[in-house]
């Protein structure tokens, strides 16, 4: 049996990849560059180029290998480009899913663990946010994850597929392996201070510091890729043992604000890493921080890397021994 891994060449899909081949799983990785390179593609799996909305490559790799899963990752992650550009968001995230789900479930594949997001929740009710809080993201990235939800919904109701949907609230660090986070272009946090440690940039914009929260800046969930990782392996493991569909949060349960993140960098690279305020980034929420108790009580799953230290510190590992990312 394999495990189909849709952009599989991405940051966490690359993650999660990894961390199945090194349980001894079959991994086949679709991916089409359009967001990474060929560099990053996991070692050891099988590996098909194209989009996962291609019924026929979907078909034919369904014929080459026993599919016993799907975890979905291929997507668009930009919130701010999703409000310039909403309709490159429905198209390749949620249309697209919604080809590939046809396709899957035409090839007899009905077990889906799907990667969605915080923000399909959009400006927080309450906090931590747990799986019922009421969903209005407050971009159209967030909704188009949403959208892709429902489809699994609706169609785990009348088709009979599984899915997992597992919310991830601000994914960081890097699994240790020589697997890192390198978006082109790049537009999250983490590595964009990191980038600036390295004399990359010159500064770190801070997207506004006139937010309701203590000092200002927006405060996040950091999440470490490999406490995301671990929550996949023990998604698939409870499809795989017939539970089923759920929605669930993954996240650390602590918030951090931007300059929170800018001076653990500033700390850890001894670096002065210029920042400089500038006006909001649209669509960008105040706080968002999880509630992960489900994932715990459905999963077992615990997060281990919580402190942004240790997760500031393994991105660093990683910027440092590839300060050209994939590109090196
Ligand atoms: N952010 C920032 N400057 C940047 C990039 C991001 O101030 O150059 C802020 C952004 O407004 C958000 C937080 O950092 O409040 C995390 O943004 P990121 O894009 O990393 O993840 P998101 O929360 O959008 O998933």
């Amino acid at each position: 049996m394999a495990i189909l891994v849709t952009g599989g060449a991405g940051y966490i899909g690359g993650t999660v990849a990894r961390s199945f081949l090194s349980r001894g799983e079959e991994v086949v990785v679709l991916d089409d560059f359009s967001k990474s390179l060929p560099a990053s593609v996991p070692e050891g799996c099988a590996f098909y180029e194209g989009r996962s909305d291609n019924g026929e490559l979907i078909a034919k790799i369904a014929k080459e290998h026993e599919i016993s899963a799907c975890l979905h990752f291929a997507a668009f992650i930009e919130a701010g480009e999703s409000v310039k550009d909403p309709y490159k968001y429905f198209y390749n995230n949620t249309a697209s899913s919604l080809g590939l789900f046809h396709a899957l479930m035409d090839a007899g594949v009905k077990k889906i663990v799907f990667s969605s997001t915080a923000a399909v929740y959009g400006e927080p009710k309450y906090t931590p946010i747990d799986e019922e809080h009421p969903k209005n993201p407050t971009n159209p990235y967030g909704l188009s994850k949403l959208f892709t939800e429902k489809i699994l919904e609706t169609f785990s109701a009348s088709y009979g597929i599984r899915y997992a949907a597992l919310r991830y609230f601000n994914a960081c660090g890097s699994d240790g392996t020589g697997n890192g986070e390198d978006h082109h272009p790049e537009t999250h946090l983490i590595p964009l201070v990191l980038q600036t440690a390295q004399g990359i940039r010159k500064q770190i914009f801070i997207f506004g510091d006139d937010y309701p929260t203590p000092d200002g800046t927006c405060v996040r969930d950091y999440i470490h890729v490999s406490d995301l990782a671990s929550a996949h392996l023990a998604a698939y493991d409870y499809l795989m043992s017939g539970s089923p569909s759920v929605s669930l949060n993954l996240g650390n349960g602590s918030g951090f604000s931007v300059k929170e993140v800018i001076e653990t960098a500033r700390k850890i690279t001894g670096h002065p890493i210029p920042a400089e305020t500038v006006q909001r980034r649209p669509g960008d929420p105040s706080v968002l921080v999880a509630s992960s108790e489900k994932a715990g009580k459905i999963l077992g799953w615990k997060p281990e890397r919580r402190s942004l230290d240790e997760m500031v510190a393994s991105a660093w590992e990683w910027h440092k021994n590839n300060p050209n990312g994939y590109g090196a």
